[in-house]
């Protein structure tokens, strides 16, 4: 079933790319692990995911000493200050930033023997009051802040967009997403990642500049 859903995904990436006249390895898929056990994630790793995102800490402390080193793992849930350690020492990506003091926590407990931590900023583009994420009109100024932290580096941005809204709201998100990322690729040009689509969108992100589709659903089957 996941060779199955694999395949499947991949050939909407490439459809997508190409409809889009991009190349069809400029975006990759991230396997989106929530509330999946640590058997059915390992299912999905021998088949050739690399990359996975968990949502809350608790779950991936569980889960992580039970899977394969080589796993790169993103944490792309909000994060509580008392689980930035557990993060900074385990993963190699945050795509949920939004907060100062959550990077000072983060820079201040990343081991040396490790890289920077690679962080997105999640931008609420949808300006919905229950979302995380920052307002794009504070953009500028948190990406300016976070480069006092020489233990997180700025690769780009992640958006949730809300969901019930129109095709066309969805899409005003998206390609609102792709201008916020050129321009601040202006001013960082180590930045190359814009996380955006997810099991129902991922063509419209793609579309939009996607360069990192977060897939939960489509590849594991529905969540309990
Ligand atoms: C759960 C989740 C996803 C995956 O959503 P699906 O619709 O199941 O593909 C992607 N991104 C984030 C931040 C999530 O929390």
């Amino acid at each position: 079933m996941f060779q199955h859903n694999i395949t499947f995904l991949q050939q909407r990436i490439k459809k997508a790319c190409l409809a889009a006249a991009r190349s069809p390895d400029s975006v990759m898929l991230l396997a989106v692990s929530k509330t999946q056990s640590a058997d059915r994630m390992q299912q999905v790793y021998d088949l050739g995911l690399q990359q996975f995102g968990e949502n809350y800490a608790s779950e991936a402390q569980e889960k992580l000493p039970l899977l394969p080193k080589e796993i790169v793992w993103h944490f792309i849930g909000p994060l509580q200050s008392n689980k930035t350690r557990f993060i900074a020492e385990n993963f190699a990506w945050l795509q949920s930033l939004d907060r100062l003091k959550i990077a000072k926590r983060l820079n201040e407990q990343r081991p040396e023997h490790l890289p920077a931590l690679q962080c997105l900023i999640q931008v609420n583009i949808s300006e919905d009051d229950n979302k995380s994420g920052i307002k794009a009109s504070e953009l500028a100024a948190f990406a300016q802040e976070l480069e006092q932290f020489s233990r997180l580096q700025l690769r780009g941005l992640m958006a949730i967009p809300a969901t019930n809204q129109s095709e066309q709201a969805l899409q005003n998100d998206f390609s609102r997403m792709q201008q916020l990322f050129v321009e601040l690729q202006k001013n960082y040009p180590q930045v190359d990642t814009l996380s955006m689509g997810m099991s129902a969108d991922l063509g419209l992100a793609i579309a939009h500049g996607a360069t990192m589709v977060r897939i939960g659903t489509d590849l594991f089957g529905a969540r309990q």
